[in-house]
């Protein structure tokens, strides 16, 4: 199987570290909100892909975050306040009904879904690890990475510096902090302040009370559920810099193994209505508004009808026609009388995944089967999580 690599921007055979056992870990939600198609692109991408390892028989550990506390946002804190609830409770909330959202797109669970609340000693390990290499610094109680110490810093990204201070301020990275010795230095750990709200939560450490870094809990979290050298890191496009440009620096730097992640797989963005979906623009679209028009199954559609890797604007009448195109898929799985399918249908069919998991292509496939009443469609359709379980309701039913 070949698969398009960021890190060295070429298409490349995946071969992972261990033979057969694959780990990949997507970066998450910061849960304050509901489920967007843009967030629902990248996990369905990514559960395609997990199906069709598990398919060509890889033994797949997949680990997701949460991103619950960091250190710049304030959404989470900020709605919590107005709400009158904990930040805990508020983010324990948007987090279950994301998972709900994405369960009815039949997505599968990651074998490890994690909180970055609940892993601030490994963070507090790790940041104490950077500090002992001289690989970050402490100005009173906050900690920096140092990037001048990563002659590479940058390999993932390839931005000027230009960009780099651009894409940071996209992000809120503090670059005028006139605690860093550089304005792009990472914030590993952000102290507590006298003057700060009293909403924002104290979280204890050996440097003091603060909160950690957005970057540093995926370093955390990924190496203590996957180790320190992982096969497959993903997330959307949007996280190349700083996020996993500092991901790569902070944990390249503390276990010296490189390279940390062997292939990143980077999602495209969705727009709408000519402009990235995002909740500062007011263009997202729900997955649990579409859900009350269109089946799971049109949406997985639609979804895959994309290559993973491509950027795309959400049109609705693609929707419309994603749903008829799976009825009449599901309309001749529901007439045929066998699953059966050819070995050479199925050689077809992984010849078009092997290629950078081309489903827009195999969906083609499909559709191509369905329309000459093809026996074994039922089968290749579930590989890429189309639900089949209804249509064999309704053919009993019937
Ligand atoms: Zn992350």
């Amino acid at each position: 199987m070949n698969i398009f690599n960021s890190l060295t921007a070429k298409i490349e055979e995946f071969k992972p570290l261990n033979k057969n056992k694959v780990t990949i870990y997507v970066c998450g939600i910061t849960p304050y909100d509901t489920t967007h198609l843009g967030h629902a692109f990248t996990y369905i991408s990514f559960d395609a892909l997990i199906r069709y390892l598990k398919f060509k028989g890889f033994q797949v550990t997949y680990t997701q975050n949460v991103t619950d506390i960091n250190d710049r946002d304030h959404d989470i804190l900020d709605r919590a306040k107005e709400q009158h609830i904990s930040w805990k409770k508020l983010a324990d909330f948007w987090t279950r009904k994301f998972l709900q959202d994405m369960h009815s797109l039949n997505w599968i669970h990651p074998n490890h879904y994690v909180k970055a609340s609940r892993h601030i000693h490994h963070m507090v390990d790790l940041i104490r690890d950077l500090l002992d290499k001289e690989l970050a610094y402490r100005v009173n109680n906050s900690v920096y990475l140092d990037t001048a110490k990563f002659p590479d810093y940058g390999k993932l990204s390839r931005l000027t510096q230009d960009q780099m201070f651009k894409d940071s301020l996209d992000f809120d990275e503090d670059l005028e902090c006139p605690e860093k010795r550089y304005p792009l230095d990472i914030t590993l750990w952000r102290a507590s302040t006298a003057d700060q709200p009293p909403h924002i939560p104290h979280l204890n450490s050996p440097f003091g009370p603060g909160r950690p870094g957005w970057h540093i809990e995926c370093s955390a979290m990924s190496m203590e559920y996957l180790g320190e050298r992982i096969d497959i890191h993903g997330g959307g496009n949007d996280l190349i810099f700083p996020h996993h440009e500092a991901e790569i620096a902070q944990s390249e730097g503390a276990t010296g193994k490189i390279p940390f992640v062997r292939y990143w797989m980077h999602t495209g963005t969705v727009f709408y209505q000519g402009a990235k979906m995002s909740k500062s623009k007011g263009n997202l679209v729900m997955v649990s508004d579409l859900l009350k028009k269109y089946s799971p199954n049109a949406i997985r559609w639609l979804l895959l009808s994309h290559h993973w890797n491509k950027n795309w604007e959400y049109k609705e009448k693609n929707l419309i026609q994603a749903q008829k195109k799976v009825e009449t898929i599901e309309s001749v799985i529901a007439r045929s009388e066998t699953t059966k399918q050819s070995g050479s249908l199925i050689q077809q069919f992984t010849a078009i995944l092997d290629n950078n998991l081309n489903t827009p292509k195999a969906l083609e496939f499909l559709l191509d089967l369905a329309k000459k009443n093809s026996p074994g469609l039922k089968n290749l359709y579930s590989i890429l999580g189309f639900r089949t379980d209804a249509l064999s309701k309704r053919i009993a039913g019937s």
